[in-house]
């Protein structure tokens, strides 16, 4: 349960170095007091290095001043513990007594690191028989950290046994009967230690549950993004579907009225067809008849011309000449064509009023009504 930092952790993005001063970003990033100011000099308007966000709300039209902007941000002092206990660890491994050793244990109540004869004479003064030894292989800088006696803030050789809330310093009991006499309000360190790990912990049970909802926020939106999109395919099929279906209507009403159109002129066209071949006909008897009387007329034949002219009278005033005869007459179907016009249009409204309709589930309006109450808003 316990996180141990990476090496890596410990390091500072801007400068590489382990944290001097680490100072909390409002992102939640860490870095050297030092480097913000540097990086905030090079560029005024300059965001987090590592995400961006801005280390300073802009105030106004005054730029800010990197000193009292990195000043006023909270320093990180778990993760100042854990640097100052790193270097113990991480030089050259050597006793520090017995320089040509390699040391195996490190006190991590001193810090003094030794090798196995020098922990055993470590155990057996009396000053450092109660501190705690660690192997150097499984030791870390947190538990380094951990485990260092609190000292006095006021004179770092006496372990800290209480906490002056007033100046807010761990103190040794002399101090406190000292310095801070005065003080009202002075806590055991074990109390006021206790105190703070609850205020963590109720600190980090309020950001779990506040990363869980904000998670399931996330999924939430990933599933209307998805609902949209499906919507999206929906609609648009829908679109093609009723298209086409006028897109039909039109061609079914083009085909008809086309037919409309040649049907009556088929009709007409036989009618003068008709008229033509009755006329040829009366051509086909007069020519004939013409031969006739004109054969009667050169070659005179007594007394068969009397009896041809005879005949040939009778016969040509019983002959229909005439050539009014009457054709039937054209039939506009413009009503007909604009019935089946008006029609196809009145179908094509319904359609279309029918897929407006049809358009758009829920989730996208909604999402169309908030875009138009926003923009209400704003305009
Ligand atoms: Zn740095
Ligand atoms: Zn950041
Ligand atoms: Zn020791
Ligand atoms: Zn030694
Ligand atoms: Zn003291
Ligand atoms: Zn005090």
């Amino acid at each position: 349960m316990a996180a141990v930092a990476q090496a890596h952790e410990r390091e500072c993005p801007v400068c590489t170095n382990d944290f001097t001063t680490p100072k909390i970003l409002p992102c939640g990033h860490l870095l050297c007091r030092q480097c913000i100011i540097s990086w905030m000099d090079s560029k005024s308007d300059a965001g987090c290095p590592l995400c961006t966000c801005p280390i300073v709300e802009q105030q106004g039209n005054s730029s800010p001043i990197a000193v009292d902007v990195v000043d006023a941000l909270p320093t990180d002092s778990v993760m100042e513990a854990i640097v100052e206990n790193a270097p113990v660890l991480m030089s050259d491994g050597m006793c520090t007594a017995c320089d040509d050793l390699k040391a195996e244990y490190v006190c991590v109540h001193c810090l003094e690191k030794m090798c196995p004869s020098c922990m055993k004479i470590h155990k057996k003064m009396i000053a450092t028989r109660s501190h705690d030894v660690e192997s150097v292989s499984t030791v870390t800088p947190e538990r380094l950290a951990a485990s260092r006696p609190a000292l006095c803030a006021e004179h770092v050789t006496e372990k800290a046994e209480l906490f002056c809330v007033d100046h807010n310093l761990a103190i040794c009991t002399s101090c406190f009967s000292n310095k801070h006499r005065a003080c009202l309000d002075i806590k055991s360190l074990d109390e006021k230690m206790k105190s703070a790990e609850d205020a963590l912990n109720s600190l980090r049970e309020k950001l779990l549950e506040a990363g869980d909802n904000l998670k399931q926020e996330i999924v939430n939106l990933n599933v209307r993004v998805q609902t949209a999109d499906v919507t999206e395919q929906q609609n648009m099929a829908l679109v093609d579907k009723t298209c086409d279906q006028l897109q039909k209507m039109v061609d079914e009403c083009r085909k008809q009225v086309k037919k409309l159109i040649s049907d009556s002129v088929s009709k007409f066209k036989k009618s003068l067809c008709d008229f033509k071949i009755e006329l040829e006909k009366r051509l086909g008897k007069v020519t004939s008849h013409k031969h006739l009387v004109t054969r009667a007329t050169t070659v005179r034949p007594r007394p068969a011309l009397i009896h041809a002219a005879q005949t040939l009278t009778d016969r040509v005033n019983s002959l229909d000449l005439s050539d009014d005869l009457e054709a039937e007459p054209w039939v506009n179907p413009s009503p007909e064509i604009t019935k089946c016009c008006d029609d196809v249009v009145t179908d094509i409204s319904d359609e279309l009023i029918g897929l407006k309709g049809l358009l758009i589930v829920d989730e996208v309006r909604n999402l169309l009504n908030l875009a138009y109450v926003q923009h209400d808003v704003f305009f």
